[in-house]
């Protein structure tokens, strides 16, 4: 079984884009929002500021207050999407439950919607056309691309539909030619479902979902889920011991789409400042 190695392949994306960055008459920006107190959050938002530290970008991090009202919040992002020396926004989510994500995605300006979840870069996903891709699936690809595997004609099974994730996923995989089945709660018989997937993707959040039993010989297993045991010890959807006995190929988790991700919103970035610099 070969590992998928996601920190090694993430911080080759990161020198690639910071020499690239080095070159631009004007360095990458990105604006970080976080609104409220989730630790979680704020883990991936201090992370996120050392990704642009790295890779020579210009950013700015804005902490809102649990209770901050929706208005300010789309103020803010109004405010960053008139704003020269900013190329990318991202707001984190979850955002508190009286706000509402649609809006507040929605008024971000698609061109500088690093994070590729505007309805505008959404909708050109599906149909086909240049966009921004989501972070965490477009992650997954360059990773199958690193280890040369080529979805085309392959069955590729992706666990989850969330609009960050699964869906996106499932599109990518299809534009590269996989026969693609999208499951999710409401699935039955998930198991027999996985156990045909020469690609299988799991992203849903709940751990050792994914048992060994559903893994066929020779799959690709890629495991987005970041879940923690009960020793608070991070860990994915896919029971990783067993897995690794019938799969040819295993992301760890840590270690494996995470970093890929974080990279991918550095790459996101530079290809936002380089269309506002009109260099490409
Ligand atoms: P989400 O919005 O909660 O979606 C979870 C999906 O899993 C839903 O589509 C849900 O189905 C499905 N699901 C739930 N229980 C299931 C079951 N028993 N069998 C089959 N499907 C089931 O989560 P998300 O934002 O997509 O994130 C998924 C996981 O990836 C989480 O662990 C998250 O932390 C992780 N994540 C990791 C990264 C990274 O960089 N590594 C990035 C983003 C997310 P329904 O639609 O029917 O409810």
């Amino acid at each position: 079984m070969t590992l998928l190695d996601g920190k090694a392949l993430a911080a080759k994306i990161k020198e690639e884009v910071r020499q690239e960055a080095e070159k631009l008459p004007r360095r990458p920006g990105l604006a970080v929002v976080l609104v409220g107190e989730d630790p979680a959050s704020r883990v991936y938002v201090s992370s996120k500021r050392k990704d642009c530290e790295s890779c020579g970008f210009y950013s700015e991090e804005y902490d809102l207050l649990a209770q901050t009202p929706q208005s300010a919040l789309l103020e803010l992002v109004e405010g960053l999407n008139g704003r020269e020396d900013i190329d990318g926004i991202l707001v984190q989510l979850p955002l508190p439950g009286y706000m509402d994500e649609d809006v507040v995605i929605r008024t971000i300006s698609p061109e500088k919607d690093v994070d590729g979840f505007h309805p505008m870069n959404a909708g050109n996903l599906l149909i086909g056309r240049e966009s921004f891709l989501p972070c965490t699936p477009a992650g997954v690809m360059a990773l199958l691309d690193e280890y040369h595997i080529d979805p085309a004609g392959k069955r590729a099974v992706v666990v989850g539909r969330s609009n960050i994730v699964g869906k996106p996923m499932g599109l990518l995989l299809l534009r590269r030619d996989a026969t693609v089945t999208l499951c999710h709660s409401k699935t039955p018989n998930l198991a027999d479902i996985c156990r045909e997937a020469d690609i299988l993707v799991s992203a849903v959040g709940r751990r050792n979902l994914v048992t060994g039993d559903m893994v066929k010989d020779g799959a690709v297993v890629v495991d987005v889920a970041m879940n923690r045991d009960e020793d608070g010890k991070l860990c994915g959807d896919v029971d990783f011991a067993a897995a690794s006995e019938k799969a040819a190929y295993l992301t760890p988790v840590p270690g494996g789409v995470g970093p890929m991700t974080r990279a991918i919103l550095m790459k996101n970035t530079l290809l936002a400042a380089k269309k506002r610099q009109n260099l490409c």
